[in-house]
Parts: structure tokens; sequence; C-alpha cells
């Protein structure tokens, strides 16, 4: 079977090596030149994890190939995913422009009956929408070919993306009939061995749930978030609440650590489209109002806490940040809370030495030269009066806190303890945790 996927991003190029690398033959598509002229070279637009090794592997091989022709990649494909961006757009509704376009193309150019999926993220209705696009494009050319629009919405994490392409704990495929699912069944098939399963539902059903999961996850973010600002206030320590209240099954113990707010290309746009697709149904979501709200809030809630530290005089002060990126592992800033903690401090007069372990070139776009770049850890904290910890990589857990000069670290991840801190003589602010007096 031979797959197109058009959008070579975090979900184009995952879904196009990985499908390669169980044996489809897949062209990866993008309207970027320079990006799939660079992938031709064996260089990645991303950093993934074991991204890298299938995408030389597969190329190698000849089934993973890239290209920026829909018109020669389309003729004879039996699929063709739909991966571009989907970006808030002014009002937060999810940006269809390169989704409809991306289908209008494909129908100027399928010659052979297709299905045709959408994996962006996209708004109940989008399915409509694409199939009138392609529709309509045939129609310009006066050709009548089968074809089917489906929906399979995708559920990678970024940072562990290949994993969870290879080992999902499930498929969403949203169909209208049997021949579209019985072409997806087959596809997905060797991603199944490990017995989780394909949930076939209605198209509708299916750009629901994606935004349905990512609302829950913000959402658990935000309440825990929430739930860390009163433990400080009460003298409560949030990780033993958090411990606590995870060992409830009902509640579960994953993804309820508290932090400096969610961000990423995700989450904040999902939240946002969903509670415009509400308004658009004259329905307020206000939960999920909420877990926006708080959630811009906790992004101020470092600087706040350095500023107070500070007593507000931050004028010749130094701040190491230890990471950049959203999370660890990927080296994506979109929305990244450490560039509204840079912006805060460098307004109110501070200066900023920053590591992170791959996100340099990436914020590098975003700060230029407004703070200094460091070569690890350990030469970002060199002067500076204080450490924050913004992003929770690996090789951050354990630094050898001889070799920190600051007498007050921010940690914005809970990942150290007071103790260990205290014992090395640096004050320790963590979130939800028992402040310093
Ligand atoms: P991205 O910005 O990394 O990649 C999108 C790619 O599409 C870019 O390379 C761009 O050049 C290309 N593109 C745009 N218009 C095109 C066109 N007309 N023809 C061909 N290529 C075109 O985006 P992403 O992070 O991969 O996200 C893609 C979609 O998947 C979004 O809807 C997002 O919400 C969703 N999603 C993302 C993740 C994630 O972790 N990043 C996870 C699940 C779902």
């Amino acid at each position: 079977m031979k797959v197109v996927v058009v959008g070579t991003g975090y979900v184009g190029l995952v879904t196009g090596a990985c499908l390669a690398e169980v044996g489809t033959d897949v062209v990866c598509v993008d309207v970027d030149a320079a990006k799939i002229s660079r992938l031709e070279e064996g260089i990645l637009p991303i950093y993934e994890p074991g991204l890298e090794e299938i995408v030389t592997r597969n190329f190698k091989n000849g089934r993973l190939k890239f290209s920026t022709s829909l018109e020669f990649s389309i003729p004879d494909a039996a699929v063709a995913f739909i991966a571009v961006g989907t970006p808030p757009g002014e009002d937060g509704s999810a940006d269809l422009r390169y989704v409809l376009q991306v289908a209008r193309e494909i129908g100027h150019h399928m010659t052979a009956p297709l299905v045709i999926v959408t994996k962006s993220t996209v708004p109940v209705g989008t399915a409509v929408k694409v199939n009138r696009a392609v529709k309509e494009a045939l129609q310009d050319r006066s050709a009548s070919i089968d074809y089917d629009v489906a929906s399979n919405p995708e559920f990678l994490k970024e940072g562990a993306a290949v994993a969870d392409f290879m080992k999902p704990d499930r498929i969403v495929v949203g169909v209208n009939n049997d021949r579209a699912a019985k072409v997806l069944e087959a596809l997905y098939a060797p991603f199944l061995l490990n017995g989780h399963p394909i949930l076939f539902m209605d198209v509708a059903s299916a750009e629901m749930t994606k935004y349905a999961a990512n609302a829950m996850l913000a959402t658990k973010i935000s309440f825990m978030n929430d739930i860390a600002g009163l433990c400080e206030l009460v003298g409560a320590d949030v990780n033993k609440v958090r411990k606590g209240i995870g060992s409830d099954p009902r509640i579960g113990s994953r993804f309820i650590y508290p932090g400096i707010g969610y961000g990423g290309s995700c989450f904040p746009k999902d939240v946002k489209a969903l509670i415009r697709t509400g308004l658009e149904y004259d329905r307020r979501l206000r939960i999920l109002e909420a877990v926006e709200a708080v959630n811009d809030d906790q992004k101020k809630v470092m600087f706040d806490k350095i500023f107070r530290h500070f007593d507000g005089q931050l004028k010749n002060k130094t701040i190491a940040l230890w990471g950049l990126s959203f999370k660890p592992n990927t080296d994506d800033m979109r929305e990244a809370p450490s560039l509204v903690l840079v912006a805060s401090l460098l307004e109110a007069g501070a200066s900023v030495r920053v590591f992170d372990p791959v996100a340099m070139h990436e914020a590098q776009k975003a700060l230029g030269d407004a703070v200094e770049w460091c070569s690890d850890l350990y030469h970002a904290a060199e002067g500076a009066d204080a450490v924050a910890l913004v992003t929770e990589w690996n090789e951050f857990r354990l630094p050898d806190w001889k070799r920190i000069g600051a007498r007050v670290l921010f940690d914005g991840r809970n990942i150290y303890d007071d103790v260990t801190l205290h014992k090395n003589g640096i004050t320790y602010y963590g979130i939800g945790t028992i402040q310093p007096s």
C-alpha cells in the first residue's frame, strides 16, 4: 500500500517514518522546499528521540521518500494523510486554511480511488469541509473518482512521538463507511500487535475525541496548579497531596504534576479552539475558560517568586535558566513558559543566562541576543544570583551543587527537594511546596 503524508512536521514526519518502518511505501510531502531538501540530505527539521534513525534507515531502503509535489506523489497512493498545521485564528478557532488547501490540491491531482484522512487536529465538521473541497476540485476538472474522507486524530506526545506511534494506547478512526475502515485497519494492523484497540466511530466523534482528550489533560494540569497555589498559602506541600490523591485509582497518578503552566503547540490552541466551538453552538465551556485563565497566571508564577525574593530589585541581577523547551525531549518552543519568564525578567532589568540540551537553536529564533547562551547548566549558573529550573530534562536532575554559586533556586517542576538544597546552602522555592519565610 502506498501512502502520502502531507505536512512534514512533528506529526507528519513521525507518521511517515513509522509507517515506512513497518513496510509501507510512504511519500512525505511538504510545501517547504528547504525542509524537503534537508530531509533528503538526512537533516531532520525537528528533534524527536529515535526519529533520525528510522528516517535515515527507511530513506536509504527506499520506503520513505520526500517531495514537494503532491501532483507527482498522489496518483498511485491508496491513502493520503493531511498532517498540516491548524494554528489558532484570531478568535481562537482552528485555522483550517492549510487543511482545506491540501484537500483542494488532492482533488486536483488524484487519479484513482483514495482514502483521505485528516490527522491534523481539526474541529467537528471539518471532514464535511474537506469532502466539499475535494468534490469541488474534482468537479472543476470534470473528474469522477471515488474517495472517502476519514478522521484519524493523532495522540502522540512530543518527546516520545516515535514510541507513542509505534505502540499506541489506542488508534481512533472516524469513518462513514466500511470501505475506508478496512483500508485503515489494514494500514494500522502492525501497530496493534500489543493488543491495544483501534476504535472505529463516526467522523464527528473522532474529531471531538482529540479535543476532549487534550482539554482533559490541560484541565488536570490547571487543576493541580490551582491546588498548588493554595497549598503554598495554607502551608501544605503539593508533592504530598499529589501522592495522596494519585493513589486513588479513580484519579490516577499520571499527569497531576504542578508546574509553571502548559505550553507547546497543542494544549493552548486546542483548549482555545474547543472553547470557540462551544461558542459557535451557544455553549460556554466554563471549565475550559478557567483552565486557560489559570494557565496564563501560572506562567507568571516563577517570575513572581523571583521578584519577591529579590524585593523587586532585579536590576543588576543575573538569573540562570535551566531548560527552555516547553517540556523535555523536544526542541519545540511554541508557547513555552520559558518565553514568558525571560520576557518578564528582561523587562524587570535582570540579565538572563540560558541553557537547554536541544532547544537552543529553536529558542534563538525567539530570543536572539537578548539572553546569554551557555554551553551547559554549570556555565549558565556561572556568576548567576539565582537558578530557575524551567524544563525537567533528565540531565538536570542531579547537579553537583558544589559547582553552583547561586544561593537560591526556583524549581518550576518540583524535581529537587528542599533538604538537599538546604544542605548545600541554597534557598529552595518549589511550586506548591512550603515556601522559605
Ligand atoms: P508543524 O507545524 O510541525 O508541521 C506542519 C507542516 O505542514 C509544516 O512542515 C508545513 O510546512 C506543512 N504545510 C503547511 N501547509 C502545507 C501544504 N499546503 N502542503 C504541504 N505541507 C504543508 O505541525 P505539527 O506539530 O506536526 O502539527 C500538525 C497537526 O497535528 C496540527 O493540527 C496539530 O494540532 C496536530 N497534532 C500535533 C501534535 C504535536 O505534538 N505536535 C500531536 C497531535 C496532533
